[in-house]
């Protein structure tokens, strides 16, 4: 018993040294994505429930490297935000916004909102406001066309910082939008003191939605709660048309999820909008 203790331990060991490997590697890979040009966006459809019609996108972020392939956000984001690159990222992310914005529009393709996440080393930075302002000032977009999307834990924390940063923002006519709204188990008191515009469901709820009674009354309430303090409504990881018509029944105002769109390239996107009008 003794040595298969002591197996389990090696065991063990020889797996996190090699997760602890792994994991270097990324970082030191990480550290020159941006410089070698493997970072990329991806663009999901929201849509409007009631007409089915594109209403805006979210940007989501790609990191392809050459020899570990594509890598998932859920992996490299985090790392990128503890070895502080993600305010590097986060800047690219919104420039590239910009020229695609643009792109679209040189091209007849008018998408009237494009959602941006932002991590909280991005949102907690005294210089956030400015060099949004001055990306926007320099691509000419107008800053009513973006929205950002902040986690619920983000906001849970109150720090004053981010609070002032996102009104400052608020006032330059950037939406503010609560992501994965509903998972953080908050008290809700943030809801009316920080300037929202939009909760998005988080799709642990939409998942069960129609299977779960429980998850129905989640999302229900939700609903409830964003028409009652005048705010939109989006839900996240729609993939079923139960899904879209529970929610659409509910009062829900858009949706975005695989049933719609996987996050696409731009053309694709501009294809979709084209079919779907
Ligand atoms: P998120 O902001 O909650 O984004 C939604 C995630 O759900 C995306 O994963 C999207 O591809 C995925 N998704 C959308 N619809 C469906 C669906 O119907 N079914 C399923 N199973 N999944 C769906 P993705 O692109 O892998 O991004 C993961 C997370 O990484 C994002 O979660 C966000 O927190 C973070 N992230 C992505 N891009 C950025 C970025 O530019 N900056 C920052 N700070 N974080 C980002
Ligand atoms: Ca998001
Ligand atoms: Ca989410
Ligand atoms: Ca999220």
């Amino acid at each position: 018993a003794k040595d298969h203790g002591r197996n389990t331990y090696r065991f063990f060991e020889a797996e996190m040294t090699e997760r602890a490997i792994q994991r270097l590697h990324h970082e030191t890979a990480l550290r020159g994505a941006l410089t070698r040009g493997e970072l990329s966006l991806l663009y999901q459809p929201q849509v409007d429930l009631s007409t089915g019609r594109i209403q805006g996108a979210e940007a989501l972020l790609r990191w392809t490297h050459p020899e570990l392939g594509a890598v998932s956000p859920f992996e490299f984001i985090p790392i990128a935000e503890e070895i502080g690159l993600i305010s590097e990222f986060g800047k690219w992310v919104l420039e590239q916004a910009c020229l695609q914005l643009l792109a679209w529009d040189a091209e007849g393709f008018r998408v009237h909102r494009l959602a941006v996440n932002i991590s909280v080393q991005q949102a907690e930075r005294i210089d956030l406001v400015d060099e949004i302002r001055e990306i926007l000032q320099r691509a000419g977009v107008a800053p009513e066309r973006f929205e950002l999307e902040v986690t619920e834990s983000m906001l849970m924390r109150n720090v004053d910082r981010v609070i002032a940063n996102l009104s400052a923002l608020r006032d330059l006519g950037i939406t503010i939008a609560v992501d994965d709204f509903g998972s953080g188990f908050s008290s809700l008191g943030y809801l009316k003191t920080l300037p929202i515009s939009r909760l998005k469901i988080d799709k642990t709820f939409v998942d069960g939605v129609t299977i779960d009674d429980n998850d129905d009354a989640i999302a229900r309430a939700i609903i409830a709660l964003g028409k009652a303090l005048g705010l939109e409504v989006i839900a996240e990881g729609v993939e079923t048309p139960e899904q879209a018509a529970f929610l659409e029944h509910e009062g829900c105002n858009e949706a975005q999820g695989y049933l719609f769109g996987r996050p696409m390239k731009p053309d694709a996107l501009r294809q979709l909008s084209l079919e779907r009008g």
